[in-house]
């Protein structure tokens, strides 16, 4: 181990966490406020700089801690301005993070492992297997190296978990950098702008609602549990009747909150006018906003985007039913930016890679 891999990373800790590590060094709590203000509000990573911290103190962070953001290894910027970073997380994995600017927003997706331990078929990432949860520096440093990169004419007002990676299996990570964000010493984002986006992990959303009161998109994809459990194979272990029972658990956070479902629009799959009604049914009990995702292509992938026609006809069969619906657009597609096309560099340990190419190997046979 190098000397500076002993080192406290001070980007580990939500204001909580920081807290309890200043009073174990014998300060007081109240030395975490000021430290995420430096660090995220002022820009100071030099502890010398921070004049409102004793020179003993200072002289201790020199000593135990860092301040160690990921670091960005390439910048991609597609021609509608969304701006793509793949950031270095060691021992040849890399992650993506994607910037998405709109008039009156600026979205950051955001990865939580690196690759995906789901294997949803429709989904480029599921591909590269997983090797490792991130850790809190981790995540929250995607939106530290972003905003420093966009400078302050771009900010980011808007966090969706929706990179790569399921966000709820690196639970305690994930929750403590969503807490940093909506700090008030860090980003300060509303919690109504950030949002977790998870393919139903039923027991965790449940534990989220007791700790973290964030926006909640479920990725749903199939109003039947036939072929949910084709496509997003986690429904095998927690079928749609426990996933509804959390969403509307989740919903009951506060008045005029919904859950938005995610519904990834696959050509002769999931876009027939019986799965339109399947799904009014499915959610007729649960406050919701439906977002239909234009299936978005990557190389081997075995399903096709619905046409333009399947997916308004779709959209207007639900309108009328009363769901509000929005059709995602789909951004930084010249840059593989878009959703479901995150691929990073994962040194998969899940063995995903060799299971899938003795399968196509075996089917081309
Ligand atoms: N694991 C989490 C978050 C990651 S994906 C989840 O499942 O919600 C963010 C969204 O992109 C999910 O709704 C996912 O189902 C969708 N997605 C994945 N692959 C896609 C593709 N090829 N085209 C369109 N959307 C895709």
């Amino acid at each position: 181990m190098t000397a500076s891999a002993k080192l406290v990373n001070l980007l580990d800790f939500d204001r909580k966490g920081l807290a309890a590590f200043f009073v174990e060094i014998g300060e007081k709590p109240f030395r975490a406020t000021q430290l995420l203000k430096w660090i995220y509000q002022e820009d100071v990573t030099d502890f010398d700089q921070m004049t409102n911290l004793s020179k003993s103190l200072r002289a201790y962070l020199k000593e135990h801690c860092t301040i160690t953001p990921p670091e960005i290894l390439l910048e991609q910027i597609a021609s509608d301005g969304t701006t793509k970073w793949i950031v270095e997380m060691g021992l040849g994995n890399r992650i993506e993070s994607v910037f998405i600017p709109e008039e009156k927003r600026g979205t950051l997706c955001v990865s939580s492992q690196i690759g995906c331990a789901l294997a949803c078929t429709f989904c480029s990432t599921a591909k590269q297997g997983f090797n490792r949860n991130l850790s809190v520096a981790e995540i929250i440093g995607q939106l530290y190296v972003a905003q420093k990169r966009l400078g302050d004419k771009k900010r980011i007002t808007n966090v969706v978990m929706m990179g790569m990676g399921e966000p709820l299996l690196n639970f305690d990570n994930v929750v403590a950098a969503m807490n940093l964000m909506m700090d008030d010493f860090t980003f300060g984002l509303s919690k109504r702008r950030v949002t977790v986006s998870t393919s139903g992990i039923v027991p965790a959303m449940y534990r989220l609602h007791d700790v973290c009161d964030v926006s909640m998109a479920v990725s749903l994809h199939a109003a039947n549990d036939e072929l949910r459990d084709e496509l997003v194979p986690i429904n095998q272990k927690y079928p749609l009747k426990e996933l509804m029972a959390a969403c509307k658990e989740y919903a009951k956070l506060g008045p005029r909150r919904h859950i938005t479902f995610e519904y990834v629009m696959l050509d002769g799959v999931n876009d027939t006018l019986q799965d339109a009604k399947a799904l009014i049914k499915l959610l007729s009990h649960v406050p919701s906003k439906i977002n239909l995702i234009p299936f978005n292509p990557f190389p081997n992938s075995q399903y096709r985007c619905s046409s333009t026609q399947a997916i308004s006809r779709f959209r207007d069969v639900l309108h009328k039913a009363g769901l509000v619906t929005t059709v995602r657009k789909t951004r930084g597609e010249d840059i593989d930016a878009a959703c479901g096309q995150l691929v990073g560099k994962v040194k998969d340990k899940s063995r995903r890679h060799l299971k899938l190419q003795s399968t196509s190997a075996t089917n081309a046979s």
